[in-house]
């Protein structure tokens, strides 16, 4: 067994996603996971603060996904999903539809976050292309992210990310995000592009994930979503990092109290063993489709659409998130943060400590940090990498995300961690 021989090997054959790799450090080799650990080739823990991109929620490697995983692969891995079905998909749609409630009434598949949003925008455009209604425009939220294909690119921010595409990318009408007081500017805004033009708008709800962990106001986004049903314009709720109890509920829409048309979910479905989309509609919207003229069809699909052994990884995991312990994990995860976001005040570069469900972020406020470029993010990656603490900023903005299984040992490495940082850049 060679040290590091698995990154040198990485190096000469692999482009990684989001990295400068002429600059990034070399990758460090995983060879196996348990629970919110991870294990290089010389066996060092490390620990996953950030749940692997947001997707892990019962930790790795879990025993019981596992099983069901191996057992599934045993008996169907995969099969043509135009004309055939399987049971995991029928089960997942059942379990997920009663799970959401609301007005969801059908799932269809895919196979990430990026194409379960894909699916939500052309089903929403061509819903009132069926129904012989002209309505293109779509709204979105500044610094949305909705994932990196060509539609999710669309209406996400411009940015850095998307700079060299920007001319390529279909317009969208992008809000502000809710505050306190900016009801009134928000439908102003609205009615002045035309709200009877509008198709859809969609947004991450309560929390805009990549764009910064940023949390805003609940009481004027509800109030904001009822005037937009009001107006006939549909509700796509990407819930592709909130879902699964992220926030704290089982949805984030659930404690919005307005039911969205659609619904997009992925990362945490499978408990982040497999690669899986969906995205929800109501019957209204399944119904528009329904028609002897084959043009009124929903022309859309992956290979691996529904794929048995990623469908059979979420009911596993939904069997998981359904056990009370998961719940209780949550609110010990919340309870902690809550204490951690006391201690972060005392730091004078900490701006906005804030906190939602399992998530606490804050940003570092230094002379020359700014924005997703700059050099402190470096800094973060050199220094927890050395302390094996998995933490991966965006920008300027710190935050965690745990498995719901991490320990309370293991956070307060993290928090420990944190603190260390914050007083050796302060
Ligand atoms: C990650 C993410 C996506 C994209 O999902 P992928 O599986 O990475 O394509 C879409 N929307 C939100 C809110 C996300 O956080």
């Amino acid at each position: 067994m060679h040290n590091n021989d698995l990154s040198k090997r990485d190096l000469e054959v692999i482009w990684h996603p989001y990295t400068q790799m002429q600059t990034a450090p070399a990758p460090i080799g995983i060879v196996r996971g348990a629970g919110a650990l991870l294990f290089d080739e010389q066996d060092q823990e490390y620990i996953d603060a950030t749940s692997s991109w947001w997707v892990n929620i019962h930790g790795h490697a879990h025993p019981y996904i596992a099983q069901q995983i191996a057992a599934q692969a045993m008996q169907l891995e995969h099969c043509i999903f135009a004309g055939y079905t399987h049971p995991p998909a029928v089960s997942l749609a059942e379990r997920l539809l009663k799970l959401i409630g609301g007005k969801q009434g059908k799932v269809f598949y895919s196979d990430n976050g990026s194409t379960a949003v894909e699916v939500a925008l052309k089903m929403a455009l061509q819903y009132w292309d069926n129904k012989g209604q002209a309505k293109r425009n779509i709204l979105a939220f500044k610094n949305a992210y909705h994932g990196d294909t060509f539609g999710a690119m669309s209406v996400s921010g411009r940015s850095v990310f998307t700079r060299v595409f920007d001319d390529l990318l279909f317009d969208v009408h992008f809000l502000d995000v809710p505050t306190a007081d900016n009801l009134p500017s928000l439908i102003q805004s609205i009615e002045d592009i035309g709200a009877e033009s509008i198709a859809a708008f969609i947004f991450e709800p309560l929390l805009q994930g990549s764009g910064g962990m940023i949390m805003y106001d609940a009481q004027t986004f509800a109030q904001l979503l009822k005037w937009c049903t009001s107006r006939e314009i549909l509700l796509i709720a990407d819930e592709v990092m909130t879902g699964f109890g992220r926030t704290g509920t089982n949805f984030a829409m659930e404690s919005i109290g307005v039911p969205p048309d659609m619904i997009c979910l992925s990362k945490g479905l499978t408990g982040g063993t497999m690669a899986l989309g969906v995205t929800t509609t109501t019957n209204e919207i399944y119904n528009a489709f329904l028609s002897n003229d084959k043009l009124k069809t929903l022309f859309h699909g992956h290979s691996f659409t529904a794929n048995p052994i990623a469908c059979t990884a979420a009911l596993a995991s939904l069997d998981l998130f359904l056990d009370p312990a998961c719940e209780e994990n949550r609110k010990r995860i919340h309870t902690l943060h809550s204490n951690f976001i006391e201690e972060l005040r005392n730091f004078p570069i900490v701006k906005k400590p804030r906190i939602l469900g399992t998530i606490v972020a804050f940003e570092i406020v230094t002379a020359n940090a700014d924005g997703y470029t700059n050099s402190l993010a470096d800094q973060v990656h050199t220094f927890f990498r050395k302390k094996r603490i998995m933490l991966r900023p965006l920008g300027n903005t710190l935050y965690i995300l745990p498995p719901y299984c991490i320990t309370n040992e293991q956070l307060a490495t993290i928090y420990g961690g944190i603190k260390e940082f914050l007083t050796l850049v302060s």
